[in-house]
Formats: structure tokens, C-alpha cells, sequence
């Protein structure tokens, strides 16, 4: 298969594209670089199945030239990290909505297989745990800007599952949970290489608010072969699927965990909310999936448990330094 990953110099992508190249199926990355890096994929370059543009999925005639030659898309570009969001709303409706919006009509126009990364935080402030892709969504009022994100996911569902019941666009929308692993940057927000950063530099791992809130973390390499697998199962088309890992952890333990992993001899700094990012910002509380629809259509469940996840990252970050 020729698959066409947008975001592919990502995080998560760059992490798919090598998954996809190992297992003998070709790929292009369509990239704006605007949180990806080139450094991610640095070493793909080499192999033939592989190429890379530089550009946004507003970028049509890319985007078009890509999907013509594509038989699947996994559309993973997007405005992404929370204090990013909190910067720049504008630019993540934007990037988000159009961006899925121009990714839809090209995938209709070549009938190619699309899988859409969507995210937990649509379930927003809802409080029926574990979430359940089929549960209600609960988000805060638009003057609280983080709720742009989750609203901005929300209508690329809606776009997505349009195009599908329209066209019928064979298509899959996956809700991911806290993915984390190695060459996930801190930069943009994200809880954990922050930590492990923090902890390997012996400075203190910064808890915002009491801590006691709950998060599950879940291997990036156990998303990709969630992701491989829906490429792979063609029966089912127009769902959602949560992906994610229901192994809870409270920010405070997973501070002291790592600090405990890494041998380090920082300490732990509260910092309210308020100090941490805008005042208002409201955090959720807990954010576990119920992952049983996933497993029962592909068999799927994470296998990393946390103390690999952190060795993982702890490994990588270590590595990355020298
Ligand atoms: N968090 C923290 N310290 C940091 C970054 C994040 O305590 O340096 C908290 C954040 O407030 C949230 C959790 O860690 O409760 C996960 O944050 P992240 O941005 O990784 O993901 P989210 O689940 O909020 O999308």
C-alpha cells in the first residue's frame, strides 16, 4: 500500500511511517514543520519507499498531488499542545478545521482509505468514566480558550463522518489518549518529556495544581499498531474509536515516578493553575477510555505499561543529550 501521512514528521507519525516502511509499504509525508521536525525523519530519507514535502495540508496542489498517488491517508496534522492552543486560537481553528476540510475533498476525489486523529479532549469535562465513544460530550463555555481545541477535533469528526455517510468515504476516526514515548517534545506542553527533562537535568518537575489529577499514558508504539491495524481492516468503515491506554496514574505519582526511574535528585513545585497557564484555565480531573470497542473490533490493547514508558523516555532523552 502507498500511504500519505500529513503531520508525518511528528511525534506520532514519524513513529507510523517507520512502522509502514518496515512492513514493505511505501509512504510520503506532507509536512509543514510547524511542531514536526525534519530531525524525526532524518533517516527515512535514505529508504526508496520513502519521500517528504514540505508543506500544510493548505497547500492544494501538494495535498492533491499526494492523495492522487495515495491508497490511504492517515491525517495527523494539526494545531497540537495545550499551551500552543492557548496561544494562537485563531490559527488552530484554522489549521484544524480547514485543514481537515481540505484533506476530506481530497480523499473523496481519489476514494482513498482515510483514518482521522481525533483526541480525547472532545469528551471535555465529562464525568461518565471510563469515556465511551458513543457517550456525550461535555465542553466548557468559548471564552475558556482551551476548549478551541477540543470544538475544532469535534467538527473534523463531524466533517469526517459527513464525507463518509455522503460519499461514502471509507473512513475511521481514532481518539487518542495521552500518547507519549520517545521524540515527543516538552516544548508544546506535554506532561511527561517535561518531566523526565526536568528530572534528568536535577531541576524540579513542575505539578501544576495539586496534582491529584488523573491522566493514562499510552506508548506511542502501541497507537501505531492500533493505527496499522485499522489501515489494515477494511470491513468496517464510519467509526470512532477510542485508542489509549486505561491505566490510570495521578500527576503527582507520575512525578514521583519518574524522578524515582531517572535516579534524579530533583524535587517536586506545585504551580497553580493560574501561574501555569491563563487564569481560568480549567483542568480535567480524570480522562480514562473505555478501549473495549477497539479490542473487540481488532483485537487491540496497549501493552507498555508505565515503568517502560518512562525507561523508553528516560532512554531516549539521555541519548538525545550526549
Ligand atoms: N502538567 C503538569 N506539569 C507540566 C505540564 C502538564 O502538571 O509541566 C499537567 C497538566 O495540567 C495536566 C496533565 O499534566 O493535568 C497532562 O497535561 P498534558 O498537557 O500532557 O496533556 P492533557 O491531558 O492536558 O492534554
Amino acid at each position: 500500500m502507498h500511504i500519505l501521512i500529513t503531520g508525518g514528521a511528528g511525534f506520532i507519525g514519524s513513529h507510523l511511517a517507520d512502522a509502514l516502511l518496515r512492513r514493505g509499504d511505501s509512504v510520503s509525508v506532507l509536512d509543514n514543520l510547524s511542531t514536526g521536525s525534519v530531525d524525526n525523519i532524518r533517516r527515512l530519507q535514505e529508504h526508496p519507499g520513502f519521500s517528504f514535502t514540505h508543506g500544510g495540508v493548505d497547500d492544494g496542489p501538494a495535498l492533491d498531488r499526494l492523495a492522487s498517488q495515495a491508497d490511504a491517508i492517515v491525517h495527523l496534522a494539526a494545531a497540537v499542545g495545550v499551551q500552543l492552543i492557548l496561544e494562537q486560537p485563531t490559527k488552530t481553528i484554522e489549521t484544524n478545521v480547514l485543514g481537515t476540510h481540505a484533506l476530506l475533498g481530497a480523499a473523496r476525489r481519489y476514494g482513498c482509505q482515510t483514518l482521522i486523529a481525533s483526541t480525547s479532549e472532545v469528551y471535555g469535562k465529562s464525568e461518565a468514566l471510563p469515556f465511551s465513544e458513543d457517550g456525550d460530550l461535555v465542553l466548557g463555555p468559548p471564552d475558556r480558550t482551551r476548549w478551541v481545541y477540543a470544538a475544532t477535533k469535534l467538527l473534523d469528526e463531524f466533517l469526517a463522518l459527513a464525507a463518509h455517510k455522503e460519499s461514502g468515504l471509507p473512513l475511521t476516526i481514532m481518539r487518542l489518549f495521552n500518547v507519549v514515548g520517545p521524540r515527543q517534545t516538552g516544548r508544546f506542553g506535554m506532561v511527561l518529556p517535561r518531566f523526565v527533562n526536568q528530572a534528568l537535568r536535577g531541576q524540579p518537575l513542575t505539578v501544576y495544581g495539586d496534582g491529584s489529577q488523573t491522566r493514562c499514558f499510552c506508548h506511542v508504539s502501541d497507537v501505531v499498531r492500533a493505527m496499522v491495524a485499522l489501515l489494515d481492516q477494511t470491513t468496517k468503515s464510519g467509526q470512532i474509536y477510542n485508542i489509549g491506554s486505561n491505566h490510570e496514574v495521578t500527576i503527582r505519582e507520575l512525578a514521583e515516578f519518574i524522578i524515582d526511574r531517572a535516579d534524579s535528585t530533583s524535587s517536586i513545585r506545585y504551580l497553580p493553575y493560574d501561574e501555569a497557564y491563563l487564569a481560568g484555565f480549567e483542568d480535567l480531573r480524570r480522562r480514562v477510555p473505555d478501549i473495549s470497542k477497539i479490542d473487540a473490533e481488532i483485537g487491540w490493547t496497549p501493552t507498555y505499561l508505565l515503568p517502560k514508558i518512562l525507561d523508553d523516555m528516560i532512554a531516549y532523552e539521555r541519548e538525545s543529550a550526549t
